[in-house]
C-alpha cells in the first residue's frame, strides 16, 4: 500500500474486480484488497464458467442489467489479445417452454418489450438446429442468440489485471471489521485502518462473516455443486458452436456446453444446506451427481452415461428474495456493500459496478430493489 486511496475495494471476486476497474477508469485511486487471489477456488466466482443470459421472467430490471452487462462481457472478449484464451463464448442460451404461462413464455414477453434479441423456436426447429436435445414435453424454445458463457475465474483474473493497468493497486490481505452497536464498523488491514476515503465491501459469501450484526441472516451462503460430464471423443455436437447453454428453472437445472474440453457442465439450481465458505469441505455428494446425470440424460440423451470429469463445490450467497445488494452502510454513507449474487450475480458484475460508480461518484439515486432496506432476514426466493 502506498499513501491514501480514494476508494478501497475489499474482495476481488467478479463484483469487486469490476467495481475496482470501473472506479479506476473513472480516475479514482483504488486499492483492491483480496484475502486469497482473484477468482480463487473458495470464491463464489471461482470455477470455469457462468451463464450470461438476459431473460429474467417478468423482471425488466435484471433483464436491463444483464443486457448491459452482456455487452460489457462481449466487449471484454473482443478486446482480448489474439494469443489470449477466450473470456466469453457466444453459445446462445436456450429456454424450454413446457406449459402455458411458464417462465420461458413470460421471459419472451419481457425480452420483446425490452428490445432484447431473442428467437422463438418450434420443436421442429429446435430439432433441426440442435438434434442433441430430447424434446419430450417441450412446446417451444426461447433462444437468446447473443448470450452465452463467460469463463469465470479467468475473466475475474483478467479484469483484476485490467484494473491494475488502469491504476488500481492489488494487495493480499484479509480485512477485519469490528461492529459496535449502530456505529460505523471499524475496518482494519493488518491492524491499521483502511487508508481510503470510501470503502466498498464486495466480499461475496463472507459478507455475513465480516458484518454479522448487519448482514447475518440477510445474506445466507448455501452449498452448491456442479458436475462436468465428458462428451464422446471426435464429436463436435456438445461444444459452444453447436450447443447452446440451457436453463430450465421449473426442472431446477442449467447446463453449459463443453468449453475447452472440460465437459458439459450441469448444475442443480436448488439451494443446498447452509455453509461457511471458510470451512466448507468441498467433496461432491454422490447422490447429487446421480441426480444431475439423470437430469442431463433426460435433455441430452447422448450424455446419459457420460463419465464425470470434474466437480466443484461452491456456494451461493443468497439474499431473501435473490435481489442483489448495492447500498451504503446505514451508519456510514462512505461504506458501501456490494453482493448478494444469489446464484445469478456473476453476469451482472459490469452493471453492478456501473451502478455503484454512479451512486458513489455521481450521487445517482438508489435502486430500491438493490437497497439494504429491502433485504429481509429469511428466504423467499423470487429472482432466478
Ligand atoms: C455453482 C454456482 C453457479 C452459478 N452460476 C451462475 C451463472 O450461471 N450465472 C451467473 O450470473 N451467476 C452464477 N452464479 C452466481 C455468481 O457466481 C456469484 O453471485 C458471483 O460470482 C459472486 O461474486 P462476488 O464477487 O460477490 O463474490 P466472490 O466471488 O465470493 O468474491 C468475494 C471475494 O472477497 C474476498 N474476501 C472475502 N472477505 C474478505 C476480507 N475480509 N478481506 C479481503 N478479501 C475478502 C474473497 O476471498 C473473494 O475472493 C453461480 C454461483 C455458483 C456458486
Amino acid at each position: 500500500m502506498s499513501g491514501r486511496y480514494d476508494v478501497a475495494v475489499v474482495g476481488a471476486g467478479a463484483l469487486g474486480v469490476w467495481c475496482a476497474w470501473t472506479l479506476a477508469q473513472r480516475g479514482r485511486r483504488v486499492l483492491l484488497v483480496e484475502a486469497w487471489t482473484p477468482g480463487h477456488s473458495r470464491a463464489s466466482s471461482g470455477d470455469e464458467s457462468r451463464i450470461v443470459r438476459t431473460g429474467y421472467a417478468a423482471d425488466a430490471l435484471y433483464t436491463r442489467m444483464a443486457d448491459a452487462s452482456l455487452a460489457a462481457w462481449r466487449g471484454l472478449e473482443a478486446s482480448r489479445g489474439a494469443a489470449e484464451a477466450h473470456l466469453f463464448h457466444r453459445s446462445g442460451v436456450l429456454w424450454f417452454s413446457r406449459s402455458a404461462g411458464d417462465r420461458a413464455e413470460v421471459t419472451a414477453a419481457t425480452l420483446e418489450a425490452e428490445g432484447v434479441p431473442h428467437e422463438r423456436l418450434s420443436p421442429a426447429e429446435i430439432a433441426r438446429r440442435f438434434p442433441q436435445f430430447a424434446l419430450g414435453g417441450v412446446r417451444w424454445g426461447l433462444l437468446e442468440p447473443e448470450a452465452g458463457a463467460v469463463m469465470a475465474r479467468r475473466s475475474v483474473a483478467h479484469v483484476a489485471a485490467r484494473a491494475a493497468q488502469a491504476g488500481a493497486e492489488l494487495v493480499h490481505g484479509r480485512v477485519q471489521a469490528q461492529e459496535v452497536g449502530d456505529a460505523p464498523p471499524r475496518l482494519t488491514l493488518d491492524g491499521v485502518a483502511l487508508p481510503a476515503g470510501q470503502v466498498v465491501l464486495a466480499c461475496g459469501p463472507w459478507l455475513p462473516t465480516l458484518l454479522p450484526d448487519l448482514l447475518g441472516g440477510r445474506i445466507t451462503p448455501t452449498r452448491q455443486e456442479v458436475f462436468y460430464l465428458g462428451v464422446p471423443g471426435g464429436e463436435a455436437a456438445y461444444g459452444a458452436s453447436a450447443l447452446p447453454a440451457f436453463v430450465d428453472f421449473e426442472a431446477e437445472v442449467y447446463a453449459i456446453p463443453d468449453l475447452e474440453g472440460r465437459g458439459v457442465k450441469i448444475g442443480i439450481d436448488r439451494h443446498g444446506p447452509l455453509c461457511d465458505p471458510d470451512t466448507l469441505e468441498r467433496r461432491p455428494d454422490p447422490a447429487l451427481l446421480a441426480e444431475a446425470r439423470q437430469r442431463l440424460g433426460r435433455v441430452l440423451p447422448g450424455l446419459a452415461a457420460a463419465p464425470l470429469l470434474e466437480s466443484r463445490v461452491c456456494q451461493y450467497e443468497n439474499t431473501a428474495s435473490g435481489d442483489l445488494l448495492v447500498d451504503h452502510h446505514p451508519a456510514d454513507p462512505r461504506l458501501w456493500i456490494v453482493g448478494g449474487g444469489s446464484g445469478h450475480g456473476f453476469k451482472h458484475a459490469p452493471a453492478v459496478a456501473a451502478h455503484l460508480a454512479a451512486r458513489l461518484l455521481d450521487g445517482a439515486p438508489a435502486e430500491p430493489r438493490l437497497s439494504l432496506a429491502q433485504k429481509a432476514r429469511g428466504r423467499q426466493r423470487a429472482v432466478y
